[in-house]
Formats: C-alpha cells, structure tokens, sequence
C-alpha cells in the first residue's frame, strides 16, 4: 500500500458517523486535531471536552441507568452478542481506524478484535450465572433463610489509554454494562475514533444511546470531572495517574479499579525450546512496538544457552519486517506519540552512554516514518541506567544471562511492577511451579502474554504498583456490583426468645454451639 493512501484524512461518511456519537453540551468547542503516526499528518479533529460536557453524560447516563438494570440478562446479553458478531463482520473498517491512529501493525491491530470479541462472548454468556443470587448459611441451621444478592453501582466511569483503543475501550465496559451499569467512557485524545467506533457499533447493536456514552477531551480537566461524578471508576493507564484516580476514589469512597504499568521479566530457562522462545520474545517484546502493558522488556536467559539464543534473537530482531502498510505484511509498526519516542531515544542513548552494548537496532527510523524506532535489544544493562527499571513502553528489551533459577527469580521480582512474567521451559510442570515464587499477577508459561491474558475466564490484574483488583473472570464483573444480604428471619429470633430466661437461652445456646461445631 503506497503512503499516499495511508496519508489521506478519515473519511467524511465515517466522520459523519462517529462525531454525533459525542456527548455536548451546547455552546463553543475548541477542537484537537489528531495526527496519524504514520505520517505526522491530521486525519480529523475531535471536540476539547468540557466539564459540562460530562456533567451532562453522567446526568443522561444516571437517568438511563434504572431501565436497563431492569432488562434481563437475556436481552441484554442479545445486544453484546450481535456486536460481536457486527465487529466480526466490520473488523476491516476498525482495523484502518487502529492503524489511522495508533500506528500499529495491522496483525497487531487484529489482536484487538480477538481480545474484544473474546471478552465480549465470556460476559455476554456468563454474567447472569456470575451474578446469580446466592443461597448463604444463617446463624443457625433452618432459622434464617439467607440471600447474597449482586446490584450494580449505578454510574461506571472509564478512562483509557491510547495503546489498545477498541480493546480497552469495550472489554471493561462489557461486565459493567452487563451487571446493569451505565458507563462514560473518556477515551485518550490521541485514539478518540476508534472508541466512538466502538460505540457507535455498540449503538447499532441495539444499546440504548445514553447507557454508554462517550466525552473526548483531555485527561487532567475531564478525569478529575469523571472521578468526581461517577459511583465506580475504572481506570487503564500509567501508575502515575493511576495514584491520582485512587486518591480521588479514596476521598469520596467509591471503588476504583487501576490496571497500570509493567517492567515485565521473560525467563528462558536451559532446557527451553530455543527457536519458540525466539518467537516468544519476538513477539513479547516488539508487538505494538512494545506499546503493551504486558510486553517483556526484561530478557533473563540461562547462561548455558544464552550466546545461541541471543545470537538467534538479534537476527531475527534485525530481520524484521518494519514499516508503515493497512495490510498484513508488516511485523512491526510505529510508535503512536513523540512523547513515546523521544522516552524510548532517552532510555537506549542513557543506556549507551553508561556502557551498554547494542545487539540490535537502536536507531529512529524516519525514512519509514516520523514516529518509527527500530526493534532494540541491550546487552550489559545496569542498574545505573533508565531502562534497567523503569518502564520504556516502546520496542527496547534489555537481555541478562543467570546461572540459577533462584537468581533468575531473585532478579525477575527485582522491580516495584507486578503484572506479567514470562517463563520459557520443556517441563511445564516445572515451569508452571516456578510461576508461584514470580510476583505477577499473570505468569505465562511458553507463551510471551497472551495465554494468560486470553484466559478470560481467569482475573488479570497487576500486583505492587501495576494495579489494583483485576479484570477477566468473576473478579472482573463482580467489582463493578455492590453487595447485598438479604436474611429472612423464620421460627425464632437468632437472640433470646421473648418468652425464655436469658441465662437458660445462654445454657442452650452453649450446648447448641457444641453441638454445630462441624456444620
Ligand atoms: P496516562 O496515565 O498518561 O493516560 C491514561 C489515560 O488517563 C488517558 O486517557 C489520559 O487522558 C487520562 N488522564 C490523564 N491525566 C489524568 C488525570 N489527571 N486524571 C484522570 N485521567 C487522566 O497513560 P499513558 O502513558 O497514556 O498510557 C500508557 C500507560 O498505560 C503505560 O504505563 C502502560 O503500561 C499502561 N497500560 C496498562 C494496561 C493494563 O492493563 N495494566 C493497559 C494498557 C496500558
């Protein structure tokens, strides 16, 4: 595909669509344009939020919120399914927006709608079940007939980054519609269409316009408005905005759930199939270019078999397909954000400069476009430098040879992140072990994330400062609920009778409390 035609603006008929899908309140809107990674070029521009703005979604959504908790799960579960099957359907139209505005690789791009399609289906079949009112034990046998039942919080607040933008954008809102929730969605500025086309398919699907809403704009004036309206907040993002939701949250005591950075360790132990955890690391560290929060940016590698595996690594590394193209061809795409990648330029010349040596890449790449880096992997990291701890976010990883797997361990659990960890070996069963000592929330054995990660029916979430409760799983809707006992007292009370003795009721009750000791 010739960048002539990955140049030009979104189209207007798409633009036609996906503008209305805003909520405004009236008045003057300044506007923010958004530039394609690709080129460096505007391709639309998106209204500047404004606090009333969302005041007015919150408002819509809390008024929209009542009727819909009342719909059944069946009906509700019938408007996920057909977009589900709508995304299936429309994938390549998304599939540009992605690459429009993250600058991605198209098979990248494609694991979004995987993921999203995945998360969708296991919610839309499983959240009645995973909601279902619960028979519970009274204070003593047959007197109390004792129910747990599940409500929605009421208004679900989102706030997304710009990495996976149809992903993030749907797959948290799914549970928390599906328990009865509203939601509104603040998308990043920089990948604001491809939410609205979520929504805007999510709308076709048959979901009630002011049940999901969406407000465009900039993250430090519209999500401090958001956490200070909304009954539950879900943020995606970086720990240091992360510690600025939570504190909110805190203040007003609603619940927050923050899925947030990562410096996450592959361990290729001496044993490993060398040639599928070259492909592995390939993907783990260079999908997205490195853009995912679950990507490996620490390689430690037994050193038994770490010449051969770093030899392999670095060519195929240095063979990889990288450029700009809306097909399948490339193997790795653009950075999204000059911010990310002047990080990325910071964190490799720091790393050179204090003697660190380049095995591959290590270069801008602007002959292929303005936002390109190349795939790069450091030998003789230190803890001197940036890259040793802090999260790059980009397609850099830092390579380490061991001598045991205590050290590797050691050494893999060396960082304040918590989210995911990858373990290379032949006996899986060993490797399934050596996951327990790893502190990550998701550990991947022979496979770079996506196991865990498409493990949907398991909970995903990051210990230590990568985040706080998960998603995926039953952890996943039940924290968008609040829950209530209902007890429906039968027979006698649990306390004295009024017609017995206080000492005789406290007799009874001992010898009773004897007698249910196992029950
Ligand atoms: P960021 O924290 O700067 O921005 C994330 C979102 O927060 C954006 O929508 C932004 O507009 C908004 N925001 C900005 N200021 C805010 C404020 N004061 N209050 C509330 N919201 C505000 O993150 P980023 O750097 O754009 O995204 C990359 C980070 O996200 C990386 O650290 C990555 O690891 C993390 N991430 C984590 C996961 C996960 O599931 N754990 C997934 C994707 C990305």
């Amino acid at each position: 595909m010739s960048s002539s035609e990955i140049l030009r603006r979104l189209p207007a008929t798409l633009l036609r669509r996906l503008l209305p899908q805003i909520t405004l309140a009236g008045g003057p809107h300044e506007t923010i344009a958004v530039r394609a990674p690709y080129t460096g070029l505007p391709i639309g521009t998106i209204p500047a939020g404004t606090v009333a703005d969302l005041e007015l979604a919150v408002q819509r959504a809390r008024a929209a919120q009542t009727p819909w908790s009342k719909r059944t799960f069946a009906d509700r579960a019938r408007i996920f399914l057909r977009f589900h099957d709508l995304l299936l359907e429309r994938q390549d139209e998304v599939l540009d927006l992605i690459q429009w505005e993250t600058g991605k690789a198209r098979r990248h791009a494609f694991e979004e709608i995987l993921d999203t399609a995945i998360v969708t289906r296991y919610y839309a079949r499983r959240a009645q079940k995973l909601l279902r009112p619960r028979r519970r034990k009274g204070a003593l046998p047959l007197l109390t007939l004792t129910r747990e039942l599940k409500s929605p919080v009421g208004v679900v607040g989102l706030i997304v980054p710009w990495n996976y933008p149809l992903n993030l954008a749907v797959t948290d809102a799914v549970p928390a519609l599906m328990a009865g929730n509203a939601a509104v969605l603040k998308p990043d500025v920089q990948t604001s269409f491809t939410a609205l086309w979520a929504v805007d398919l999510l709308r076709q699907a048959g979901l009630p316009p002011d049940v999901f809403s969406v407000v465009t704009g900039e993250g430090p004036l519209l999500g401090p408005a958001l956490g200070e309206r909304v009954d539950f907040m879900m943020f995606t993002g970086s720990t240091r905005t992360g510690r600025l939701v939570a504190r909110q949250a805190a203040e007003r005591l609603i619940g927050c759930s923050l899925e947030l950075g990562g410096k996450n360790p592959m361990i290729v132990l001496a044993g490993a199939d060398l040639d599928a955890a070259v492909y592995g690391a390939i993907q783990g560290c260079f999908a997205s270019a490195g853009q995912v929060c679950v990507s490996i940016e620490r390689i430690y590698v037994h050193q038994s078999i770490a010449e051969r595996f770093l030899a392999s690594l670095a060519e195929r590394t240095r063979a990889l397909k990288v450029g700009a193209s809306l097909d399948y061809s490339m193997e790795m795409g653009s950075l999204t954000a000059e911010r990310q990648l002047q990080r990325v330029e910071e964190h490799v010349r720091d790393a050179l400069q204090k003697g660190a040596v380049l095995l591959a890449g290590g270069r801008r790449r602007p002959d292929l476009g303005p936002l390109f880096y190349e795939p790069t992997i450091l030998a003789s990291v230190t803890e001197q430098m940036q890259v040793y701890a802090e999260e790059t976010f980009g397609p850099v990883v830092s390579v380490y040879p061991f001598s045991s797997e205590a050290e590797a361990v050691e050494r893999a659990n060396d960082t304040r992140y918590g989210l995911s960890a990858s373990i290379w070996t032949r006996d899986a069963a060993h490797g399934a072990r050596l996951a327990q000592e790893i502190r990550a929330g998701n550990v991947n054995v022979n496979e770079a994330y996506a196991a865990a990660w498409g493990s949907v029916d398991a909970p995903s979430g990051g210990r230590k400062e990568s985040g706080m409760r998960a998603r995926h799983g039953a952890e996943g809707i039940l924290k968008f609920t609040e829950t209530q006992t209902v007890a429906v007292q039968r027979l006698m009370p649990v306390g004295t009778p009024r017609w017995m003795d206080a000492a005789v009721h406290a007799r009874w009750m001992t010898r009773l409390l004897k007698l249910l000791r196992q029950w």
